[in-house]
């Protein structure tokens, strides 16, 4: 392709509302442009780049044992109420009616879509194991579309479900989507880590997200350099830490004048901080009180706490509810309380020796608490509750964990027989029994991936592309188009790559070399090959290898060799 006639208008400037640096740059370089808040326009240089991409997804899919289809953006309401999340999804989903007042989704995704697809239809376990998947736009009225393609409205992603007749044969699949997934972010050049993930709504099973390290990414993971293990914050399992054992004392109450925070009650006492009790308290959907006690320099895990009470949304909790069971905000324990609440414990506190908690009335604390005598074990929930922290002990191997961020760009899900029996769904068995399908989903974002690649990969001047995903692999750059000669030299390289299979762009605009080179260092071509007037003399070509800066020189008989070997490595 000639830059001549490639639409790929660069600028100077980022729009002011971009803060992160792969929007700004996917401006700049003429990959995207907004057309309305989270929703974009791929122009071609992005498109090529999220045509590779899903090329490389399909290659992968299929390979293990994946069959692409199409499915409707557009789904009907009824399916969605059949699966009961019609309801319970919320403003997140675009709702839409027909002429006839008919009311539709744009799928956010399609798990109620593909079930009732192979409901009926696939009626035997010999048609058993099967992975139906399909690339397409999705629709999430995001609460804060932002980042540019990171959280967008409408968006590519690749979306697999897997069939299978039991749950072993679901595991199989999970793990063949696992291996997949680490194929595809291997071959696209990402650093990741595959994340232990929660499976929050869906329950259950296990969940994997796979996840680009970045400083910009939303995720928090606790990560080990001694094994593989990562998690992301919310999933993280803590091991108990247990603390050193003391002879009980007996209970007391002290007063503690306006100590209503954990380092109020550990200056005024001056005990160590790891000596105190904190209290959380939350108010789950219906109003019912869930207090939440961790370690004073812990914090609460929200997630574990829904997950240990089965709540489906935690709310702050009112002071009115808090005093309903006879606490005092600021000065809580579960000592003493009045039937009502749900307390859940931090399996650490429970070690405890010792220790100081509220004293469920306002400027007092209870001191030389020790939860294991104090506390009514037939009224707690001992859990882990809490959040992990960087140097908490790896739960495989217990070497010190260590906290980094990430872009989650694919998360791959069993799901069970959830949609199969809400949507009633089945198959028959060996035996002829009507039997539930076991499931599984699995989903990647296309434009999140090209922009966690960005955001990975990049320096002052611009983006830096690996081969497998550049919107081109190889610029070839005829300093001075307006000169005959030198542009039919440009012209015959740029034929012998084409030839030999190199995804290559002419640049034969007439610009000034300043700018033609600016321009290919922003969008980030792997390679750039260098036609100057003294080349024509020489017989020597420049090549540019855009990660390292690094200038070669190949005499113009070796020059397509050279670049294919250089190739190999990008
Ligand atoms: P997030 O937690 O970031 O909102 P999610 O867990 O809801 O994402 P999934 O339902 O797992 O997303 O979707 C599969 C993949 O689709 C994600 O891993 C991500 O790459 C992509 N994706 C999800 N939401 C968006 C979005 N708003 N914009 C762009 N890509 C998205
Ligand atoms: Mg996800």
């Amino acid at each position: 392709m000639r830059a001549t006639e490639l639409y790929a208008p660069t600028l100077r400037e980022s729009p002011a509302e971009a803060e992160l640096l792969s929007h700004k740059l996917m401006f700049r370089a003429g990959l995207i442009r907004k057309a309305a808040g989270g929703m974009y326009t791929y122009l071609p240089l992005a498109w090529r780049t999220m045509k590779k991409i899903m090329q490389i997804i399909r290659e992968e899919m299929d390979a293990a044992g994946g069959q692409e289809l199409m499915m409707p953006i557009t789904q009907p309401a009824e399916i969605w109420r059949e699966s009961g999340r019609w309801a319970v999804y919320g403003p997140e989903m675009m709702r839409l009616k027909d002429r006839h007042g008919r009311e539709f989704c744009l799928g956010p995704t399609h798990e109620e879509m593909i079930t009732t697809l192979v409901r009926g239809e696939v009626r035997s376990y010999k048609q058993l194991p099967l992975m139906l998947y399909q690339m397409q736009n999705k629709y999430r009225d995001e609460i804060r579309p932002r980042f540019g393609l990171m959280r967008s409205r409408e968006f590519v992603m690749k979306d697999l479900y897997s069939f299978d007749k039991d749950v072993d044969g679901m595991n199989i699949s999970y793990q063949k989507m696992y291996d997949a997934y680490t194929k595809i972010f291997t071959r696209c050049g990402l650093k990741f880590r595959a994340v232990e993930a929660d499976n929050g709504a869906i329950g259950g099973g296990h969940s994997h997200e796979f996840t680009v390290l970045a400083p910009s990414g939303e995720s928090n993971i606790a990560y080990c350099e001694s094994c593989d293990y990562a998690a992301s914050d919310e999933k993280a399992e803590l091991k108990i830490i247990r603390a050193e054992v003391e002879e009980m004392k007996p209970l007391e109450k002290i007063s503690t004048p306006n100590a209503h925070t954990i380092e109020l009650v550990k200056n005024y006492l001056g005990v160590p901080i790891e000596k105190t009790i904190k209290a959380v308290a939350f108010q789950d959907d219906d109003g019912k009180l869930i207090l939440a006690f961790v370690r004073g320099d812990h914090e609460v895990n929200e997630i574990k706490v829904l997950n240990a009470t089965g709540a489906l949304h935690l709310h702050m909790a009112e002071e009115s509810a808090i005093n309903a069971v006879g606490g005092s905000a600021g000065f809580m324990s579960p000592i003493g309380l009045k039937d009502g609440a749900a307390i859940v414990v931090d399996a650490t506190v429970m070690e405890m020796y010792n220790a100081v908690a509220g004293a469920n009335e306002a400027d007092a604390h209870f001191i030389n608490v020790n939860p294991r005598r104090d506390f009514d074990a037939a009224k707690i929930i001992v859990a882990d509750i809490r959040m992990v922290q960087a140097g908490d002990p790896c739960p495989h191997c217990g070497a010190e964990l260590k906290m980094t961020r990430g872009i989650e760009v694919g998360q791959v899900f069993t799901l069970g027989s959830k949609y199969s029996k809400s949507l009633n769904a089945t198959f028959l068995d060996e035996s002829g029994k009507e039997t539930y399908f076991e499931m599984g989903c699995y989903g990647i974002g296309v434009g999140r991936t090209m922009a966690a690649a960005i955001e990975q990969n990049n320096d002052a001047d611009g983006i830096i592309w690996t081969r497998a995903i550049a919107p081109f692999e190889v610029v070839v750059v005829p300093v001075n188009a307006k000169d005959a000669a030198q542009l039919e030299y440009a012209e015959k390289i740029y034929d012998e790559l084409k030839a030999a299979g190199v995804d290559v762009l002419l640049d034969d605009r007439k610009e000034r070399a300043g700018v033609k080179f600016k321009d290919c260092d922003l969008i980030g071509y792997p390679l750039r090959v260098t036609v100057s007037p003294k080349t024509l003399d020489s017989g020597n070509v420049e090549v540019k290898i855009r990660k390292s800066g690094e200038m070669l020189n190949f005499n113009r008989a070796e020059c397509v060799d050279k670049v294919l070997d250089l190739l190999k490595n990008l």
